[in-house]
């Protein structure tokens, strides 16, 4: 008997001619994932990823877990794999089912059987019903209920026999490497992580930056956002994390700009920062987490001032949502606990009373010529630590 993770793939199966190129990537993904957890193969079979562990120092809990965040799977089951001959089925069947009546009280149940292989000389509700009887058998505190068992018993007959009583659902999503690479603004907040987790699920490679106001942000409000970005990778696959001294603009712009409009111009300047580094590093769009009329700077007309500081697209992919649903993904991809972590960030170290909701480009770039934008640009891109998160 071997206890392996059967991973089952979702939308990608639909890509025809493509298909191979996302299986590939979706298996290379599974690799990087449980590398660190020991020694497994990962093959792929008829819309299916089997994880087998090759000897017993492979962290098995540990590696269901990160296989369940790679997207491109709808569900994982930790999986019993047998000869496949009836009896051999039926003694490891009672075996899983004594073990998790013990854990659960569980006492009903049903069973499920589908068989791919044809030549097995029982059919499928013959399988069912005759190992349903050997379970009653043995174990006499349960019954059968078909309707609605606590758990079900799942027979899949190929060239081996999979058992298995649990079906976790996943992520879904596209394998991360389909769609390119984008560059995801990264504060130590709660939305723009859920941003960065949106993109990756729809197979987008994340590359971060972080803009950092050293000493006015501590050293600690940094290492939030590189714990932000190491539970990021786990679903996205490593990550290059810029974090960009951002001080001495920020300093520069609230002392040459009007009040109203430092907000504005600030993350005029983090766009286009940002962009620079994706030029460098072939990332093709950028990735924030705004959400429409969150805040002053997340108005129409500021998120328009504020695209205009770059010609790359920029995805919002959280625009239409209300916080609190961005809060349940925060919580259910765990960055929630760290986001709410109390270091400040370096939007709010110079804030106005009164930032403009409706600022005019024309405006705005009026009050940049008070500034060496390029200067700027250069000197922190020049200082910019990386760290790689995998
Ligand atoms: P978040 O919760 O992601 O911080 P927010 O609702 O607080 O978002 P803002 O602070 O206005 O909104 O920031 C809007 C977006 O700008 C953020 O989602 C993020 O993408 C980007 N951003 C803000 N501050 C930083 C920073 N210090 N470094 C990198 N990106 C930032
Ligand atoms: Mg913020």
């Amino acid at each position: 008997m071997e206890r392996i993770i059967l991973a089952r793939c979702g939308e990608l199966m639909l890509k025809g001619l493509n298909r191979s190129f996302f299986e590939k990537k979706l298996v290379k993904n599974i690799n990087n994932a449980i590398r660190h957890l020991g020694d497994a193969t990962v093959t792929k079979k008829q819309g299916r990823v089997y994880i087998e562990p090759l000897n017993d120092n492979f962290k098995f809990d540990q590696a269901l877990k990160a296989v369940s965040k790679v997207f491109g799977i709808v569900s994982i089951s930790p999986v019993a794999k047998v000869n496949c001959d009836f009896d051999t089925i039926s003694e490891k069947a009672v075996e899983m089912v004594k073990d998790i009546v013990n854990r659960h009280g569980y006492k009903t149940f049903k069973v499920e059987t589908r068989r791919a292989d044809k030549s097995f000389p029982m059919k499928s509700p013959e399988v069912s019903g005759k190992l349903g009887a050997v379970i009653l058998e043995n174990i006499p505190s349960l019954s059968v209920d078909v309707n609605s068992p606590s758990f079900t018993f799942f027979v899949e007959i190929r060239e081996w026999a999979y058992i298995f009583t649990q079906i976790v659902p996943a992520n879904g999503g596209l394998p991360v490497g389909t769609n390119g690479k984008a560059t995801l603004l990264l504060s130590g907040g709660i939305d723009s992580p859920v941003a960065g987790w949106m993109m990756a699920k729809r197979g987008v490679e994340l590359e971060a930056v972080h803009f950092y106001s050293f000493p006015y942000t501590s050293e600690r409000s940094k290492e939030k956002v590189i714990d932000l970005a190491r539970i990021l990778s786990e679903y996205s696959g490593p990550i290059k994390l810029h974090i960009v001294p951002f001080t001495d603009i920020q300093t520069e712009i609230n002392e040459k700009c009007p009040q109203n409009e430092l907000t504005i111009i600030m993350r005029r300047i983090m766009m286009e920062i940002a962009e620079r580094i994706s030029q460098n590093n072939n990332s093709l769009a950028l990735i924030t987490g705004e959400s429409m009329g969150q805040v002053a700077s997340q108005t129409i007309q500021a998120l328009s001032v504020t695209n205009a500081a770059v010609s790359m697209p920029v995805f919002r992919p959280l625009i239409g949502m209300d916080k609190d649903d961005v809060v349940k993904i925060a919580r259910k991809i765990e960055t929630f606990e760290t986001s709410i972590l109390p270091y400040e960030d370096c939007c709010t170290v110079f804030v106005a009373k009164h930032p403009k909701t409706r600022p005019e480009l024309m405006h705005i770039e009026r009050s940049e010529k008070k500034l060496d934008v390029e200067t700027m640009i250069i000197n922190s891109i020049n200082d910019t630590e990386v760290i790689t998160l995998k």
